[in-house]
């Protein structure tokens, strides 16, 4: 990789709870995303993938290592110009949106934050990327469904212009159908806006739709990395990569096996 790194991340360590809950959740994972492009973290539940993007986005300790953005390490609290290059999209998009706050009001509170002013025309222009009637504008989380909340959820992640996403699980909790719209909304967005993504799933078939790399991660460490090449001969090389890959509807298509060591 010759330009820098939008996200470079060396020999991360999260340790997580006290005393007997004590876990280390992340072992000393390295990788880089270049500008641009979407990366994959993939691994069964527990393995430390959310860990890390709440270790990115100053959520969670980074006990070890460090974490470089544009090349400039992340020191101590994130601030609000970090906010404004970095935001995070929670799988469960109820959860993540205030249930007594109308969108208009969810869409708006990024906006006051960071003193930004034309906020109608934001705000109409945020449910217009989502391919949002403006009707919604004043509707409550509850009145949607959950494709609808998750693209509410996209569209609050992007209304400051970050140049990068965080995304964790960002359409498990939907059905599959609509996990397909709104990861091709996902696509459609990198591509009109160059952002550069962290995708985070359990599913390797997902990962491998919406990623050029891919990290396989296990019990907080990094297992092995699959690059284009590598996906598309779906030459993983480690025994836990072949077992996501079978538990993976989708990812090893008919009539192709899995290629050997
Ligand atoms: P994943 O997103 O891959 O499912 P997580 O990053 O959520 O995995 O969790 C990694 C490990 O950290 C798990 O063993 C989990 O139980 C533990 N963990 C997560 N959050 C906490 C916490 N707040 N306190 C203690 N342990 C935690
Ligand atoms: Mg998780």
């Amino acid at each position: 990789m010759s330009t820098t790194p939008r996200i470079e991340v060396r020999h991360l360590g999260v340790t997580l709870g006290e005393g007997r809950s004590r876990v280390d959740a992340v072992k000393s994972v390295s990788f880089k995303v270049a500008p641009g492009e979407s990366f994959g973290l993939v691994g069964e539940s527990g393995s430390g993938k959310s860990t890390i993007l709440r270790a990115l986005c100053g959520l969670a300790p980074v006990s070890a290592g460090e974490v470089l953005i544009d090349g400039a390490p992340l020191t101590g609290r994130r601030d609000k110009s970090f906010a404004a290059r970095v935001q995070m999209v929670f799988q469960d998009p109820y959860g993540s949106l205030h249930p007594r706050h109308t969108i208009d009001r969810i869409l708006a509170e990024p906006l006051s934050i960071h003193g930004l002013k034309d906020r109608d025309r934001r705000i109409l222009q945020a449910l217009a990327d989502v391919g949002l009637d403006p009707a919604f504008r004043f509707r409550l989380p509850h009145q949607l469904s959950g494709g609808q909340r998750q693209r509410i959820a996209i569209a609050r992640a992007l209304i400051l212009e970050p140049s990068i996403l965080l995304l964790d699980e960002p359409t498990s909790a939907l059905d599959a159908s609509i996990q397909a719209e709104v990861l091709n909304l996902l696509t459609r967005l990198r591509a009109e806006r160059g952002l550069t993504y962290l995708f985070v799933s359990h599913d390797l078939a997902v990962v491998d739709h919406m990623c050029e790399r891919l990290l396989v991660m296990r019990a907080g460490e990094a297992v092995e990395t699959l690059d284009e090449g590598r996906l598309a001969r779906r030459d993983v090389r480690s025994d836990y990569a072949r077992t996501l890959m079978v538990a993976s509807d989708g990812f090893v298509r008919p009539g192709e096996g899995v290629a050997g060591r």
